[in-house]
């Protein structure tokens, strides 16, 4: 790995990245690099998950330059703006800017800055909606990946985060790549389904995020999956493995929620001394073993956390 370089920009998305937090920070690298700023450079928080590594070989990407601690650097946040998923010594960067699309989080900054925050279903889609508004052609690659990070966070326009945004910018970005919304979606969803064969850890981390609710510290990780009934079977080692992070990491709560696309519901389960407010949010019992199925319940920031926070301001 080289050194960042400090006369340089670099774009980054959350830790643990997902689909989203790579082509977002890919693509607007170079819509910035595309209107004359060569400082402007891509990067990642961390490893490729193999969706996103699939992503980058089907469009002929290349990988954003992997970031380590945040110190001493100048930024552009993607699909992030809380310290908890932010890289390390964010406080000692400086953010230049934010493209967003969840809750408003905890990061402050000395100067004013562009800020742009919209509930929309992926941050692909802002930038997408940029390259429009700049009248700035989208490359066939730079469009296949935006496609895919759309269609990733929001389960192929099925998540209740879609809107007609997404919808619209998905139709344009999938005529300039060539691909069909369709065919991609269900490629991406089956390169994601090999997180059947993870263990119960790397499961886990694969997208784990914290949140502080009413100073109890909460981690949500979710698994999104075509068959979520793939990880039935592994019930038990994954309950243990939650209870053992909740008293390593000190957590009050900590939630897996297997999201099933195709039955469009979560299965969660829950361990730590904060469980039974799990229940409370979702109206059921959190059985200790088989946790619970929740019908309608697909997305982490648009439906649960939103719900935990209230459950938490009052119980806490
Ligand atoms: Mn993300
Ligand atoms: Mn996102």
């Amino acid at each position: 790995m080289t050194a960042p370089e400090p006369g340089l920009v670099y774009v980054v998305g959350h830790r643990r990245p997902d689909t989203d937090s790579i082509c977002a920070a890919i693509g607007y690298a170079a819509l910035r690099q595309a209107l004359g700023d060569p400082h402007v450079r891509a990067a990642r928080a961390g490893e490729l998950n193999p969706e996103s590594r699939w992503v980058l070989e089907r469009f002929g990407l290349p990988e954003p330059e992997l970031l380590t601690c945040a110190r001493g650097l100048r930024l552009i946040l993607v699909d992030h703006n809380e310290v908890a998923q932010a890289l390390d010594d964010i406080e000692q960067a400086e953010i230049l800017e934010v493209w967003e699309h969840h809750r408003i989080g905890d990061l402050h900054t000395a100067r004013p800055i562009l800020f742009h925050c919209e509930p929309v279903g992926a941050t692909a889609t802002l930038i997408a909606e940029q390259y429009l508004l700049q009248e700035v052609p989208i490359p066939a690659p730079i469009a296949g990946g935006l496609l895919a990070a759309i269609l990733s966070d929001t389960l192929v326009l099925a998540s209740p985060t879609t809107c007609g945004k997404d919808r619209r910018m998905a139709a344009r970005l999938a005529a300039l790549a060539g691909a069909g919304i369709e065919e991609l979606g269900a490629a991406l969803m089956a390169a994601r389904g090999a997180v059947a064969s993870l263990t119960p850890a790397e499961l886990i981390d694969s997208d784990c995020k914290h949140f502080e609710f009413s100073g109890r510290r909460v981690g949500v990780a979710q698994v999104e999956l075509p068959d979520a009934g793939v990880l039935m079977d592994r019930r038990e080692a994954l309950v243990t493995e939650l209870e053992a992070r909740c008293q390593s990491g000190q957590l009050d709560l900590l939630v897996l929620m297997v999201t099933d696309i195709r039955r469009r519901g979560s299965h969660f389960w829950a361990a730590g001394p904060a469980r039974e407010h799990l229940g409370r949010v979702l109206g059921q019992e959190v059985h200790p073993a088989n946790g619970l199925w929740a019908e309608g319940w697909m997305s982490r920031k648009k439906q649960l956390v939103p719900a935990m926070e209230a459950v938490f301001s009052v119980v806490a």
